[in-house]
């Protein structure tokens, strides 16, 4: 039987990818973090394609897209993104990264390089991916749906443990800030933005903890 093809969108640190890893492990099925691939440009982009004013340069950036070679490694479990074989799973948390990554991921060229790995890795089925645009560009055709939301004052709160136990220095206004920023940006772009499928089941899960958030999830594949 054909494992499951499982979409997971939403708003910034609603948990999207630390409960689609859980699932995934769960289900015995791939989980893809498609939010670290626009980081793992982004982060490219900020090493290697800077003006004189410190700004990104988005031609240079579209044409080292031959020069990027972005790919997740298992290593004990856990998934790892590797750049040009080197581990930037810290990097790409950075907030330099989450300051630029949504300016980076509006723009076509970058969408355009990314969909079509993205749309092959779910062609076998067995797979949850979490992003923004999964239900409604990537895999339109997705088993399930799930979009996920949470109050800004919760996400802000999840974000800066996140970081603090990443070991980055973090100001919890600037990360709210930053959400704010970013679910902007990435809800009212041109190409792709981030907004519920139709067909998508929506998850509050402001007053959900992770495990519960992944037991309403798992209820409804379950049915
Ligand atoms: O999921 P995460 O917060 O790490 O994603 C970082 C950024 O990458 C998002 O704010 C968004 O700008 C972009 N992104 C996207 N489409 C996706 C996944 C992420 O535009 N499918």
């Amino acid at each position: 039987m054909k494992k499951p093809v499982i979409a997971i969108d939403g708003f910034s640190s609603t948990g999207k990818s630390s409960i689609s890893k859980i699932i995934a492990d769960n289900l015995g099925i791939v989980h893809l973090d498609t939010g670290a691939l626009y980081r793992g440009i982004t982060w490219f982009a900020l090493q290697n394609c800077l003006d004189d004013n410190d700004t990104i340069n988005l031609e240079q950036l579209f044409s080292s897209f031959p020069l990027i070679d972005l790919q997740f490694k298992n290593d004990e479990g856990e998934l790892v993104l590797y750049l040009n074989h080197i581990n930037i799973s810290k990097e790409i948390r950075s907030n330099e990264v989450s300051d630029n990554v949504s300016f980076i991921a509006k723009q076509k060229e970058v969408r355009d390089f990314l969909l079509q790995s993205q749309r092959n890795l779910a062609e076998k089925g067995g797979i949850i991916m979490d992003g923004r645009d999964i239900g409604t560009v990537v895999l339109p055709n997705a088993d399930f749906k799930f979009f996920l939301t949470a109050s800004i004052d919760e996400r802000t709160k999840r974000r800066y443990q996140e970081l603090l136990s990443l070991g980055i220095e973090a100001d919890e206004n600037l990360v709210r800030e930053n959400l704010i920023a970013r679910d902007k940006i990435d809800s009212e772009r041109e190409i792709a933005p981030l907004t519920k499928a139709d067909d998508a089941i929506i998850v509050d899960n402001t007053m959900l903890t992770k495990k519960e958030t992944i037991e309403t999830i798992l209820s409804y594949l379950k049915k």
